[in-house]
């Protein structure tokens, strides 16, 4: 199972990914939370990162695939992977196909969340993750037993810094100019799928099974 997982933030990406990369025992391959680890470890590369994500812009294209390139080198990505949140615009997505080339592993599918912009905003900014193990919740629509704590490790809850409403809008934006036209690229390919994403989160989990699974559109 090779895929990648594209859409705009909020749009459900890093919750489905984490249980189906575990169903399917691939690598969850996700640049925003490798990012934020490099930040709060306070390498260089999170240094160099931080000022882009707080501003709700993409981190330059060459840190992004050489950061992928050393992730999907490593010997688990042999048996697959999924990718969340990467490709994220045109540039990528040719460093992403010249270095799958070398490792003679295509990928098979890009699974395209569709959302609408109003439940993306709403999504975003009630959105509270868990710093343990990422997990998402929402202080309305999914909120946590205890308020403040994980529900599957007992992790404290916060909210993202880019989670503010100026910035959740910014990187729309962001989505619109510089990812949205990866839509047409994978189409072209042959590779793109669309699923629903909105509704409850195991009829989605479903869609987003038969998707990568079955025929593209
Ligand atoms: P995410 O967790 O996917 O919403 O990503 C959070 C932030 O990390 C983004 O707003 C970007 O600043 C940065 N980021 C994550 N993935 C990428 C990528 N593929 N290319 C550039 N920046 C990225």
């Amino acid at each position: 199972m090779r895929v990648a997982f594209l859409g705009p933030p909020g749009a459900g990406k890093g919750t489905q990914a984490r249980e189906l990369a575990q169903e399917w025992d691939v690598p969850h391959v996700a640049t925003g939370e490798m990012l934020r680890e490099a930040a709060a470890v306070g390498t260089p590369l999170g240094r160099e990162a931080k000022g882009y994500m707080d501003r709700g812009a993409l981190v330059p294209d060459d840190v992004i695939i050489r950061m992928i390139a050393d992730r999907l080198r490593r010997s688990d990505a042999r048996k697959g992977f999924l990718l969340d949140g990467f490709p994220r615009t045109i540039a990528q997505a040719e460093g992403l196909e010249r270095l799958l080339k070398d490792l003679g592993q295509p990928l098979e599918r890009v699974v395209y969340f569709d959302v609408s912009e109003p439940e993306l905003l709403r999504r975003l900014t009630g959105r509270r993750v868990c710093r343990a193990c990422q997990t998402a919740f929402h202080l309305v629509s999914a909120p946590p037993k205890t308020p403040g704590v994980c529900d599957r490790c007992g992790g404290e809850l916060y909210q993202r810094e880019d989670d503010s409403e100026a910035t959740v809008r910014n990187r729309l934006g962001v989505y619109a100019r510089q990812t949205a036209p990866l839509l047409d690229w994978y189409r072209g390919r042959g590779l793109l799928v669309t699923v629903p994403g909105e509704g409850p989160i195991a009829d989605i989990r479903r869609g987003v099974r038969e998707a990568a699974r079955g025929t593209a559109a």
